[in-house]
């Protein structure tokens, strides 16, 4: 656990460095607390993107502890923080259902160009195969030939095997051979690799629907549809989850390259507006830097007071 912990703060780093300055700054020394101490506190979570209403629901509960007496020093505004992100977690996440179980199971990534699909499709391949299965790869990405080989090298350093097609090839057709192939060959997981969606485009987002159904038909019941959201768009990824969700149905999410952003609160703002479970998180782009969330390991990292 402890080498999770360090792999969810190393790659949160940025993120708590920036609250921890502002937090620890906020009251350090002060014999009364004002509002302009708390307003400083509701912009230091706004600014690494937390959202407002879970926002305010961290400074009303400092205020309250701080009213009761009951905070004595810094670790505990960070240990009230953590406890509120807790508890919006543990509301949301109950409705993870990613099940991987007997028989052959669909994730089909989608998400915008650029935000880390076709990486996580293949950090997602070595995660399950390191945890025993037999994963396929499909590039449902025919519009662009470099996406196709970039998933191709991803195969190749996870020792998958990846379903493609020719380049502009209907999308929904290399789905079909690839969950043909992948039942009959007795895999366990496929991995489906989309293009990058320009959600202002009606006809692209459509090709998703037309992906997921042909999944359904050959394999009913078994498709998790995953959003990849880049994490330094911070709450501007919010528009890219709406938008997605009216072309097809979202099962959860996968927020990407936080090791290079502060803007960690968007995991919770996310979670909160759109009841979405996280599944994992790119916190680098090496094979072994996703991680499946965890709540737990997530807020001690967000909120890990940082000695200058
Ligand atoms: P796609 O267009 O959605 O398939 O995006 P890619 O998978 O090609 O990723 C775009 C860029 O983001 C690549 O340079 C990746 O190496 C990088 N990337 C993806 N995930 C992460 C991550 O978690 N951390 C970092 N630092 N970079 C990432």
């Amino acid at each position: 656990m402890k080498n999770l912990l360090n792999a969810f703060q190393s790659g949160l780093k940025k993120t708590a460095v920036s609250l921890s300055r502002k937090i620890s700054g906020c009251f350090t020394g002060k014999s009364q607390w004002s509002d302009s101490d708390y307003e400083l506190l509701e912009a230091a979570l706004i600014n690494s993107d937390f959202g407002i209403s879970i926002t305010r629901r961290i400074i009303s509960s400092i205020r309250t502890s701080y009213e009761q007496g009951i905070i004595k020093t810094d670790d505990d505004i960070f240990l009230i923080a953590k406890n509120e992100v807790l508890k919006l977690f543990s509301k949301e996440q109950s409705n993870i259902k990613i099940e991987l179980g007997a028989g052959l199971s669909t994730l089909m990534l989608v998400g915008v160009n650029g935000c880390g699909k076709t990486t996580s499709a293949g950090k997602l391949a070595s995660h399950y195969k390191n945890n025993g299965m037999k994963v396929m790869l499909a590039a449902c990405d025919t519009f662009r030939a470099a996406a196709t080989e970039q998933l191709k090298i991803w195969g190749e350093k996870t020792s998958s095997y990846v379903v493609s097609g020719v380049a502009g090839a209907d999308s929904a057709s290399v789905a079909y051979d690839a969950v043909t192939a992948a039942k009959n060959r007795g895999y366990d997981l496929l991995v489906i690799d989309t293009a990058g969606r320009q959600h202002a485009k009606k006809n692209l987002m459509e090709e998703l629907g037309k992906i997921s159904k042909t999944v359904e038909k050959l394999n009913p019941g078994k498709l998790t549809t995953i959003i990849v959201i880049d994490g330094s768009m911070g709450s501007n990824a919010l528009a890219q989850v709406e938008e997605f969700s009216k072309f097809c149905k979202i099962d959860g999410l996968i927020c990407t390259k936080l090791d290079g952003s502060y803007k960690g609160g968007m995991v919770v703002a996310i979670t909160e507006k759109f009841n979405l479970p996280v599944l994992f998180l790119g916190l680098g782009e090496g094979i072994n830097d996703l991680q499946k969330f965890d709540p737990n390991l997530f807020a001690e990292a967000v909120f890990e007071k940082i000695k200058d």
